[in-house]
């Protein structure tokens, strides 16, 4: 199959499952899956509408789902956004293209590392790849108009919640990590927060601390 015919299967397939909003279709067109899965195991699959593993036990997470939630993010061009759960780069370089400004956190050392290299490679000067634990945000660069969660809590934590922006929306899978879970948006209004379920989603747990690599 050539690359024009890949990219066109996979837009499709986007599409085919919800993801109508351009400007997210056009992120996801510019950035390739297979520079984040390289040299795993199954980067021969990227182009599929699966999950992959990547380093550190962790996974990429389908297209479909990447797609679904960024386009729930509602971004705008002159946005600051936090990521919590860098995992391979791939939905960071995405939003990367939608946002002013990305930091995305991770508590493994490795995946930070890889993602930063492929984000310097791909000349994303807008992304920041950070070592911590994300469930505390980033108190020092807060507010964000846009906080995006791709690990799954119990509860949306609330040092994020409290980053949020008035006006600022997240979208955070909740629920327990070995169950399916919920999908939330989060927007926070002048009066408080209002909460939206968008659909069940599965996603590796939110873990506290720093990861040993
Ligand atoms: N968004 C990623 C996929 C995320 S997988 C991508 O585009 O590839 C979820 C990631 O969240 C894993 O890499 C996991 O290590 C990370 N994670 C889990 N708990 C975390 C925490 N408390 N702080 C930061 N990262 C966390």
């Amino acid at each position: 199959m050539s690359d024009a015919e890949r990219k066109m299967q996979f837009l499709f397939a986007l599409r085919s499952k919800g993801v109508t909003d351009s400007r997210v279709l056009t992120a996801m067109e510019r950035i390739d899956r297979r520079d984040f899965v390289r040299g795993g195991l199954f980067s021969n699959r990227a182009d599929e509408d699966m999950p992959l593993p990547i380093a550190c036990g962790q996974t990429i997470s389908q297209p479909s789902v990447v797609g679904v939630m960024t386009q729930a993010l509602q971004v705008n061009p002159r946005d600051k956004v936090l990521e919590v759960g860098t995992g391979s780069g791939y939905q960071a370089a995405i939003l990367s293209h939608l946002a002013r400004r990305v930091y995305t956190v991770e508590r493994h050392r490795r995946l930070v590392l890889a993602a930063q290299k492929q984000f310097d490679r791909l000349q994303l000067t807008n992304v920041t790849a950070m070592l911590g634990d994300g469930s505390h945000g980033l108190p020092d660069i807060a507010p964000f108009d846009r906080i995006i969660v791709t690990a799954a809590a119990e509860d949306p934590p609330g040092p994020l919640l409290a980053q949020l922006r008035i006006g600022g929306i997240m979208v955070v899978p909740v629920g327990q990590s070995d169950a399916v879970q919920s999908l939330i948006k989060v927007t926070r209004t002048e009066d408080g927060l209002e909460y939206d379920e968008l659909r069940p989603v599965r996603f590796v747990p939110l873990v506290e601390g720093i990861g040993k690599e």
